[in-house]
């Protein structure tokens, strides 16, 4: 591949998680974000979901290095096992970059060149790319889009996004230079497609602030336990802003929420006057009602503090009537029965909970319909491909796109794995690499479609291990001996099997094969009867002891 401009999606596409695009021209490559994703519900006892990055390892003497949009998981997240694969730097706004220098250091990952970009230092070359970063709101501090000036013309990423006039740190979208971009001339135009289907805009994040300072008003009476999103530290700003001026301490609840709330305040990102904070340990000191938690949890994860707080497993808080929970966030689709538990659990104990239903303290990150008009107009590129999103919005996003006068042929839906060649005659996939996922287990250990296969038959089906004993003569020495779990044997289907695997030893049909192979038989003899029997697949390992 040489003096052509290519583009690969490695994710992000078909899904909302796990962002990972690389930008290919002679040989050099950058890569835009590195995330991971959740795991749906088919992928029993996997943590994380990365993007299968074996092309960039493959061609790994071509990357230049890895631009971070901004440090939400979907864009951040892999970065881990990626970099210990291709240690190539890391560029990114200086919240961005803190994020991942923690992650780094909690996997005990050194030596990676980081590059922090802020306004002064926002253009760079990168082998044969510039690049440039131009500031954008979204639901975290230090987000940017990406003006990448190729050979063939620039490719404008506006990573996550939205339009906020009042952004609560005063750090507005770079309109007047997106604009200006565009007068230069964009060859194509990636665009964020979560709220494609949000008529309108999106609220500012400023309003969340009125609606907080009215709950607080409110309750000025209740202990205030407040669940968002860590690293949407605007909105934590807001929390704590009301919490001064209601006199109130502010604890933060929760693994995240603490390390990420010091790196912000650190980077002067979150500001608080001196003594607001408090350690959790310490609000046993402090009248409920002068008191605020911030705490992870708003998507009832099963590990965060305010689930553990809604099944009293926090040691240092206690949930009673006088509480008042608030979850300042809005469901992820599929996490909507895990908050119900919680919610269920908190409203056991008598506290107000108050969530999206009853009142609006939540805005989303991301633009919607009239937004990414407004920015497709200021980019006015003469190409476009929708990413961040799954199939539903990728396809409304190219119909807006048509709407707004951009011609269909102009314009191209991709999948995972489609190498795309850009060029002034148009989009066009010219490869389509196979490209799977990455699932990992526990503390980043790679698991497989075979591992996960077995998960589901333990759980659906159970598992059997039989026991033979083999004596000299190659007969049974005594009965095969059963361990049972997840499915129930009777005593009948049991004594079937036994006769049936003593039949076969005493008929000699085992005597010229090797173990494995009767371990084999064995297997499908067992998984025939159960089978018939049952109506059960259950895993089933025999064990065979010879003499
Ligand atoms: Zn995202
Ligand atoms: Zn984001």
């Amino acid at each position: 591949m040489s003096k052509n401009l290519y583009i690969t999606f490695l994710g992000g596409i078909g899904e909302i998680g796990k962002n990972m695009t690389a930008i290919e021209y002679n040989n050099h490559i950058i890569v835009v974000d590195s995330g991971l994703a959740f795991p749906s519900e088919e992928m029993p006892g996997i943590d994380y979901v990365i993007p299968d990055y074996s092309y960039l390892v493959h061609n790994r003497e071509k990357i230049k290095g890895i631009l971070i949009t901004h440090g939400h998981e979907d864009h951040i997240g892999a970065l881990p096992y990626v970099l210990r694969d291709l240690p190539v730097p890391v560029y990114g706004s200086s919240f961005s970059i803190a994020l991942v220098q923690h992650k780094l250091r909690e996997h005990k990952i050194q030596g990676i060149e980081t590059h922090i970009v802020d306004e002064n230092k926002n253009v760079f070359e990168l082998g044969c790319f510039r690049v440039e970063f131009v500031r954008v709101t979204h639901s975290i501090a230090g987000a940017y889009a990406l003006s990448i000036t190729t050979p063939k013309g620039i490719l404008f990423f506006t990573g996550d996004f939205k339009i906020d006039y009042t952004p609560v740190d005063g750090k507005n979208i770079d309109l007047a230079r997106i604009a200006q971009i565009g007068k230069e001339g964009v060859l194509l135009l990636l665009e964020d497609s979560t709220n494609v289907e949000r008529e309108g805009y999106s609220m500012s994040e400023a309003s969340v602030g009125k609606k907080l300072d009215d709950l607080f008003a409110h309750n000025i009476h209740k202990r205030m336990v407040i669940a968002t999103f860590a690293s949407n530290i605007h909105r934590v700003q807001q929390i704590i802003d009301c919490c001064v001026k209601y006199n109130r301490r502010v604890a933060f609840a929760g693994r995240s929420m603490i390390k990420i709330a010091e790196i912000a305040h650190k980077l002067k990102e979150l500001n608080y006057p001196k003594d607001t904070v408090v350690d959790i340990s310490q609000i046993h000191s402090i009248p409920y009602d002068k008191l605020c938690i911030i705490s992870t949890g708003s998507q009832g994860e099963s590990e965060s503090a305010l689930t553990r707080m809604s099944k009293d497993e926090l040691r240092k808080v206690t949930i009673t009537d006088t509480d008042c929970v608030v979850f300042s966030s809005s469901p992820i689709p599929g996490n909507e029965k895990l908050i119900y538990n919680v919610i269920n659990n908190l409203c056991k104990k008598g506290a107000d909970v108050i969530y999206k239903d009853m009142s609006e303290v939540h805005v989303s990150g991301h633009a919607c319909r009239e937004e990414l008009k407004m920015m497709m107009s200021l980019v006015n590129p003469r190409f476009f491909i929708p990413v961040h999103g799954e199939y539903r919005h990728l396809k409304q996003h190219i119909d807006l796109a048509e709407s707004m006068g951009i011609n269909r042929a102009n314009t191209l839906m991709p999948e995972i794995g489609d190498v795309v060649e850009i060029s002034k005659l148009g989009l066009k996939k010219v490869n389509k690499l196979t490209v799977g996922t990455i699932m990992l287990d526990g503390s980043f250990v790679q698991s497989s479609d075979m591992i996960l296969r077995d998960r589901r038959n333990l759980s659906e089906d159970g598992f059997v291990i039989v026991i033979l004993n083999v004596g000299a003569s190659g007969l049974l020495e005594n009965d095969p001996t059963f361990e049972v779990r997840g499915l129930t044997i009777s005593q009948e289907v049991e004594t079937i099997i036994r006769n049936r695997i003593r039949q076969a030893y005493a008929s000699g049909e085992y005597k010229e094969m090797a173990t494995a192979e009767i371990r084999v038989c064995i297997r499908k003899l067992i998984a025939r009867e159960i089978d018939i029997r049952l109506k059960k697949q259950p895993i089933i390992i025999p064990i065979i002891f010879e003499q």
